[in-house]
């Protein structure tokens, strides 16, 4: 593709798009805004507006939309036309600051975990000039956030972006003490985004993809990723077909994707942006997200982006790749390599480190859903349990740091923060320790527990957060410290700190047995299920950290926790339900039917011979009609388990009832039933296999 760099942002009205067509006073007020924060005024975006106007109806477009990201994980949009009466009976296209600026959509039943009763439907979206408007579906989208007429969030990015604030403040506040100045910090990601690609004709006679996005039934397959064959394997004339318009829907819209490969299960791949500001990478994920799915359906496919969608083979996931940089750029994770850009970088480090120890229970329970709670801890993902992978060199360095011996490089020495330059450590570009939940990699951190369907956003608002209130604590105590004693005071934090903490970074294996128990004596938190999880949201220090930083009040962290529950509550209740129902019309009549054909034919044999050997017919006959009745008590058991969760009004004791019986309820039900399908003729099964689906696309 030659014109690849035209073609780049051509959909969005960027930087170089404002630069062209606002006047040169409107331009730099609005750098202001997005640079450093500063309130727009209406006359400014009246000229905005009308630049951005005249740019899309230059591309034909008629209607714009404030784009937000409502509790719901997906993104929501209501069209406007630009069109405005005149006093002659026609329509002149206008469009005026105070639109681009502020929306009032009626919003009554996006979820608020009763931050807002119905009847005070009203909620507001305001611009977010950080991120750039873009021209989607021949609609011009304006990025905002969303809140309610009380001003409570109801959104994903209002947070995220108070928390990339919190850890701007905090964090310049430790640059001031080192002697660096700096207008803002920035938090950056690049999320890796894994999928699943289906063809449309099998995806359509599965109602339990099409209910619930995952597989409820399905006997194995008699291949699936074992042999390894598929993992950065050539990718197949159709896939690559999809990739090429993907990306190039992509680049369009400004995204940067970069990377694009096989991924280790059956028709699983992955795409990879290259990193932005956390802000700016989230909405661009949730429009990856949306176009993948989009895409896949003019090649005739289907996008899964669930977790789990097929027992037996990986499920997806998305790795959160994380850092913060100053405003010229100079990223904070990076080693450095003078003695002043060690102290600076191990402090920077050990408060990543503090804050994953001390707020475990708020990394876990950001990245918790019904559909991840079937990775995490399943062998593929990291575990349920948090711990932050440092490698070799680095965790010589720490552990050397913390014990005072001599750190045992390529050279043995002892290391003195501020004093002596790091040894030289290298980047983790081999993924070596790949059951790492947290690892750092040379520059950065993965968070690799996030679900493959989920928002960015509320890891990246906790990670902002936790981070920001570790350098808060740093800042205040180095502060005090006098300035002639700064290193000492540095290099004795550091060691405290690291000694305190040291008990969350583990550089092992994370899927071994022997880490769970290790963990457990280290009295890390293991939680095993979202049920489990979720109450740790409304524990108090964690309500206090969110007021403390602005990025929360009480009210909100409340309302996301219940939203959660719900939800979680919700997703199990729906996949319960669709095993019911794929049972009761589909599966239960496929094996009555299949009993019946053997049957006639035992008894037809037998008409023509009593001594016509029917023994097969008879013995498959017998199993079948076993688990034909053990099907039937299964769904007994599942609709009582269901008929349950009306003993449990309280949502957080509901949700672990959910985890528990109703999901115990459906396993055994899915158990008896994948036994009937490797049993059943193939013309009897009602729904494709495992075979089918996973490997639908040649
Ligand atoms: P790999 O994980 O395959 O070694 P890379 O190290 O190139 O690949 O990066 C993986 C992802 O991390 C990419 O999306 C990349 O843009 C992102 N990344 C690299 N540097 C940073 C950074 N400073 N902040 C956030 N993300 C980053
Ligand atoms: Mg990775």
């Amino acid at each position: 593709m030659n014109n690849l760099p035209e073609m780049f942002g051509s959909l969005v009205f960027n930087d170089a798009v404002m630069k062209e067509r606002l006047p040169k006073a409107t331009y730099k007020a609005l750098q202001r805004t997005i640079k450093n924060g500063a309130p727009l005024d209406l006359e400014v975006a009246d000229v905005v507006a009308n630049a951005m106007k005249d740019w899309a109806i230059e591309k034909g477009i008629t209607h714009y939309t404030h784009w937000f990201q409502p509790m719901t994980g997906v993104t929501a949009e209501k069209h406007d036309s630009f069109i405005s009466p005149t006093d002659n009976g026609q329509v002149i296209m206008e469009f005026s600051g105070k639109e681009l600026i502020k929306g009032e959509p009626d919003a009554s039943s996006f979820p608020s975990g009763g931050l807002r009763a119905t009847f005070e439907a009203r909620g507001y979206t305001a611009w977010d000039p950080t991120s750039y408007a873009f021209i989607k579906d021949g609609i011009l989208c304006i990025p905002t956030a969303f809140c309610s007429y009380g001003g409570e969030v109801l959104d994903k990015k209002t947070p995220l972006l108070r928390s990339m604030k919190a850890l701007s403040e905090q964090a310049i506040r430790v640059l001031k003490l080192f002697g660096v100045e700096t207008k803002s910090v920035l938090s950056t990601v690049g999320p890796e985004q894994e999928y699943f690609l289906i063809d449309e004709d099998v995806y359509r006679q599965r109602r339990d993809l099409l209910f619930t996005g995952r597989t409820l039934f399905g006997a194995r397959a008699p291949k699936g990723q074992e042999l390894e064959d598929h993992y950065f394997g050539s990718i197949k004339p159709r896939v690559s077909a999809y990739m090429e318009e993907l990306d190039q829907e992509l680049w369009k819209l400004g995204v940067l994707a970069k990377t694009k490969h096989n991924e280790v299960a059956p028709a699983q791949h992955e795409l990879a942006p290259i990193y932005t500001s956390t802000n700016v990478a989230t909405d661009h994920n949730q429009l990856t997200m949306e176009m993948m799915k989009k895409v896949a359906a003019h090649h005739h496919m289907v996008c899964l982006l669930h977790e789990k969608p097929f027992a037996g083979v990986n499920g997806s996931g998305k790795h959160n790749n994380w850092s913060i940089s100053t405003d010229s750029g100079a990223n904070l994770l990076d080693p450095g390599n003078t003695p002043s850009q060690n102290a600076q970088f191990m402090l920077f480090l050990t408060a990543v480190i503090k804050a994953v120890d001390d707020y475990q229970d708020l990394l876990r329970l950001t990245v918790a859903s019904a559909g991840n709670d079937h990775r995490l801890g399943a062998n593929e993902a990291p575990p349920a349990i948090v711990s932050v992978f440092l490698g070799d060199e680095l965790g010589g360095i720490v552990d050397s740091i913390i014990s005072g011996a001599p750190y045992k490089g390529a050279e043995e020495s002892t290391i003195q923060i501020g004093v002596d330059t790091l040894p030289d450590i290298p980047r983790d570009t081999t993924d070596r320790n790949r059951t790492s939940p947290f690892a750092f990699t040379g520059n950065k951190f993965e968070f690799r527990m996030l679900g493959s369907s989920s928002s960015i956003s509320c890891p990246n608002i906790f990670l902002n957060t936790i981070v920001a209130e570790s350098l808060r604590q740093f800042a205040d105590e180095l502060e005090k410290a006098p300035k002639e004693d700064f290193n000492a005071a540095v290099s004795q934090l550091i060691k405290r700190t690291l000694t305190e903490h040291q008990r969350i970074i583990f550089n092992g294996n994370n899927y071994s047995e022997e880490w769970v128990k290790e963990a457990e004596r280290r009295g890390l938190l293991n939680l095993k299920t979202t049920a489990d999880a979720l109450p740790y949201y409304i524990a108090e220090k964690n309500i206090q950290l969110f007021a403390r930083h602005k990025v929360f009040t009480r009210t909100e962290v409340y309302s996301r926790y219940e939203i959660l529950l719900e939800n979680y509550c919700k997703v199990i209740n729906i996949e319960a339900l669709t095993m019911l129902d794929m049972v009761k019309k589909d599966i239960l009549p496929a094996v009555i039917a299949y009993s019946r054909e053997l049957s006639d034919t035992i008894l037809s044999k037998k008409q023509i011979a009593l001594d016509l050997p029917a023994d097969a017919e008879e013995i498959l006959l017998r199993k079948i009609s076993g688990l034909t009745a053990s099907l039937y008590r299964k769904v007994e058991e599942l609709d009582a388990a269901l008929l349950g969760v009306g003993e449990h009004p309280d949502r957080a004791d509901c949700a672990k009832y959910y985890s528990t019986s109703v999901l115990y309820a459906m396993a055994g039900l899915r158990e008896v039933a994948d036994e009937l399908e490797t049993l059943t003729a193939k013309k009897y099964w009602p729904f494709p296999s495992y075979g089918e689906m996973l490997f639908s696309i040649q």
